[in-house]
């Protein structure tokens, strides 16, 4: 199969599509990204991809943190991912990744004055997470970054230092996947995915001021759960320690999309098993993003068929 970038203006072969070593992006991590899945429905031979206008929408807020600006505006950035698509021809599930970087090849740390870039491509894609088994999750010792360092708030590409560092923690300690703490020791999120709690009956997760990268698949989710399921949702500080009595925990992203949690820091949620609101959340989540959920084909961009 040959994949395509959209690259400096133009699409190219993927492998054409490559920066120099002194870009400023690849030496200070001056980026910013979005992931973005699209879902390929076997039923309808159709290619969806999931909420890209609230993607892009991210994305121009990251840039407005950042000082950048992708150089396109959203109906062009959602008409060049359509086409991206179509170029590749994928008939299954794949991963969009647009990104803006500072471009210009100088020495120096700052965000303006140096100009911005702006790449696109997509490759095939499975899980992100194992979705076979429930996961097992540990409290990592690294302490989540703030609003005041580097804004998860925009979803920066040298921010990922700190999710690469929980998450080999917490593997190489036999542990699937990591949970931040805030600075004031808060909980936040995953390395790379949002979480939610159950408590009886409710579903809790930390608020936006908990330094979490805003997710679309957390939003996704709470409407889920309200207009779908009659849950109550609470966006709130959560502590520590209610990780420990949650009855059920299941972290949501674009990559892990619904991942439910067993275990967290030795201790087993509920009776250690993958819980029934867990289930009844991703079952109805894999529904929507293959469009198979009429109230929410609005969410499905079609790369194929008519838009
Ligand atoms: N938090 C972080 C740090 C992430 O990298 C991601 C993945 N983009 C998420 C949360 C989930 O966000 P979304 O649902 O928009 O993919």
């Amino acid at each position: 199969m040959q994949l395509y970038a959209f690259f400096e203006g133009e699409f190219v072969p993927l492998e054409e599509a490559k920066i120099s070593v002194m870009t400023h992006g690849f030496l200070y991590g001056t980026g910013c990204f979005e992931g973005i899945r699209a879902y390929w429905s076997r039923e309808e031979e159709e290619l969806f991809i999931f909420r890209m206008e609230e993607h892009y929408r991210r994305l121009e807020r990251s840039c407005r943190i950042l000082r950048m600006s992708p150089g396109y505006c959203l109906g062009e950035l959602m008409d060049l991912t359509v086409e991206l698509l179509r170029r590749c021809g994928f008939k299954e599930d794949c991963y969009i990744r647009p990104m803006v970087y500072k471009k210009d090849q100088v020495i120096g740390v700052k965000l303006t004055g140096i100009a911005d870039g702006f790449v696109l491509f997509a490759i095939p894609f499975g899980e992100y997470l194992d979705l076979s088994k429930g996961l097992r999750a540990k409290v990592s010792s690294w302490v989540h970054l703030g609003d005041n360092s580097i804004p998860m708030r925009a979803k920066v590409v040298g921010a990922y230092v700190n999710a690469a560092l929980a998450k080999s923690e917490a593997l190489d300690d036999g542990y699937d996947e990591a949970i931040f703490l805030t600075a004031d020791g808060h909980v936040s999120e995953g390395s790379a995915e949002n979480l939610f709690l159950v408590r009886d009956g409710e579903l809790i997760t930390p608020a936006v001021t908990s330094d979490i990268l805003e997710g679309v698949t957390r939003e996704t989710i709470i409407v889920l759960a309200r207009e779908e399921l009659g849950l109550k949702v609470c966006e709130r500080v959560v502590d520590r320690t209610e990780l420990y009595v949650a009855d059920e925990a299941f972290f949501v992203g674009t990559g892990a999309q619904v991942s439910p949690i067993v275990e967290i820091d030795g201790r087993p949620l509920g009776d250690g098993a993958i819980g029934p609101i867990s289930r009844q959340v991703q079952e109805l989540y894999f529904r929507v993003v293959k469009g198979e959920v009429p109230k929410y084909r609005h969410w499905c961009t079609p790369v194929y068929g008519q838009r």
